[in-house]
């Protein structure tokens, strides 16, 4: 059961979090955006320049690719699902995140999804699929399966900062990938 309440306190929380140098860097954690009872959650890898700017996730090229390949596949818009990052204060430079930031980080993002209670989570990338699948094994391998963590289906895809820069056939098996999402939600509570 979603809980729109406690995810609020969450974001209270997590608002002046010091747990890892990243907060140094920041201008503002960006907890996470859409509905608190979504489905549907996207977990990408960590805000940059213009999530850290705007408070939000993918407000920037990627994010405009996710917001067109999720209409177009899955038939949603940003705010009838939930979109969270593996850490929410930008990594200096856009540099990968550090494993010790993201450990610091996991348990909000493992709280947003006890509180939102999605039926199915897409991660976008390595680092949210290696997380919230505990797998040491590369996004390539990953994709084109579904996973089961808990009561919700994970289907791992391409990062879509990855599908701008190779285009073709990235770009077809991310939309395959979003096609597989959207066909679990049709049979979620079956
Ligand atoms: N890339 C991410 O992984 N997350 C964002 O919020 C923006 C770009």
């Amino acid at each position: 059961m979603a809980d729109a309440t406690a995810l609020e306190h969450l974001a209270v929380t997590a608002s002046t979090c010091t747990l890892c140098p990243l907060a140094k860097g920041r201008t503002q954690v960006v907890f996470g955006v859409g509905n608190p009872a979504a489905d549907l959650m996207f977990v990408g890898e960590g805000p940059g320049r213009e999530e850290d700017l705007a408070g939000e996730p993918f407000v920037g090229r990627s994010g405009r690719l996710l917001d067109r390949l999720m209409w177009e596949e899955v038939g949603l818009t940003r705010a009838e699902c939930y979109i969270a990052n593996v850490v929410k204060c930008r990594p200096p430079q856009n540099r990968d995140p550090a494993p010790r930031e993201i450990e610091a980080c996991r348990p909000y993002l493992e709280e947003q999804i006890e509180l939102i209670g999605p039926s199915v989570i897409v991660t976008l990338g390595n680092f949210a699929s290696k997380l919230l699948l505990e797998s040491t094994r590369g996004i390539r391998e990953l994709r084109g399966q579904v996973f089961e963590r808990g009561a919700a289906s994970v289907v791992p895809t391409y990062h879509p900062a990855y599908v701008l820069r190779a285009g073709g056939e990235a770009m077809a098996e991310m939309r395959a990938d979003l096609v597989r999402a959207k066909r679990l939600l049709g049979s979620a509570g079956e």
